[in-house]
């Protein structure tokens, strides 16, 4: 393996705004996102300058329903050498469609955004890694959209998804479409999630770095991380009708995360899913 800080590893954003995440479904639905005020726009384009200081490239998974509201900010990640990846329309969980409900989310946002940059998107992320035991399927109506790849799957025991049986790393599913699960590191006995979202905010940064380090180290593997726009947004509103557990994950460290990622940024190096992996239309 390549020295630990030469090798490439993917940073990856999901696109879309603090009302949208799935911690907030029970009380927020989509008929009420009209009536927040947005600030994934400028979130985002915060992220953008981040991203700019740092030379770094990055996937962006956007969610259909951004991307019909704020077209030119696609184009702008866009012609700033970023790659653009669907996070299908409305953020519905995969596990709680049906297959043909599926496939009328995930065809939407994709053909809105192959409209709007005139050519393919080949990867998609489902939101809240709601591909599993349940519905393989999901891959075989992937494969029939044309996507190439999927990121789609967190091998670890968790409440609300987790496949821990499941592949590890990049690997060739047999519909035919390269899944590349979210990162996880064997430790006491168990797989620990580390690729980013809450846990990201909830470790010190030396926690993070450590663990990312012993990843590359043990398993050789590129390492991909995600992250939300909202997550440097300390000044969101608060969303007081969430659940104790829900809020914690959604607010804490909000303030200090924008510095932790400058660090990861700097500390390792990175590149979109399409050049880590070396997959192409
Ligand atoms: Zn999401």
């Amino acid at each position: 393996m390549k020295d630990l800080h030469t090798c490439l590893n993917a940073m990856t954003v999901d696109v879309e705004d603090f009302f949208h995440v799935s911690a907030f479904d029970k009380i927020i639905k989509p008929a009420d996102w009209e009536n927040f005020n947005p600030r994934v726009d400028n979130n985002t384009r915060r992220l953008l300058d981040i991203f700019a200081r740092h030379g770094v490239k990055s996937t962006f998974f956007v969610l259909g329903w951004v991307a019909e509201r704020y077209p030119q900010l696609i184009k702008e990640i866009h012609a700033q050498g970023h790659e653009i990846a669907s996070h299908g329309y409305a953020h519905r969980r995969a596990s709680e469609q049906s297959r043909e409900e599926f496939k009328q989310d995930v065809v939407r946002s994709k053909q809105h955004l192959e409209d709007l940059l005139g050519e393919a998107v080949i990867g998609y992320r489902a939101p809240s890694f709601s591909i599993g035991y349940s519905n393989e399927w999901a891959f075989e109506v992937l494969v029939e959209l044309g996507f190439v790849y999927s990121s789609s799957t967190y091998p670890v025991k968790h409440d609300l998804y987790g496949t821990p049986d499941w592949p590890r790393f990049a690997y060739n599913r047999p519909e035919n479409i390269i899944e590349i699960p979210i990162p996880t590191l064997k430790m006491f006995g168990r797989q620990v999630p580390i690729g980013g979202g809450g846990y990201f905010r909830l470790y010190p940064y030396g926690m993070t770095r450590h663990l990312v380090r012993k990843y590359l180290e043990k398993e050789k593997q590129p390492y991909s991380f995600y992250f939300h726009p909202w997550e440097i947004d300390a000044e969101q509103p608060r969303l007081t009708q969430a659940s104790a557990k829900s809020r914690f994950r959604h607010y804490v460290n909000l303030q200090h995360t924008e510095a932790k990622l400058e660090r990861l940024l700097q500390d390792f190096n990175w590149s979109t899913m399409k050049d880590v992996y070396g997959v192409n239309a």
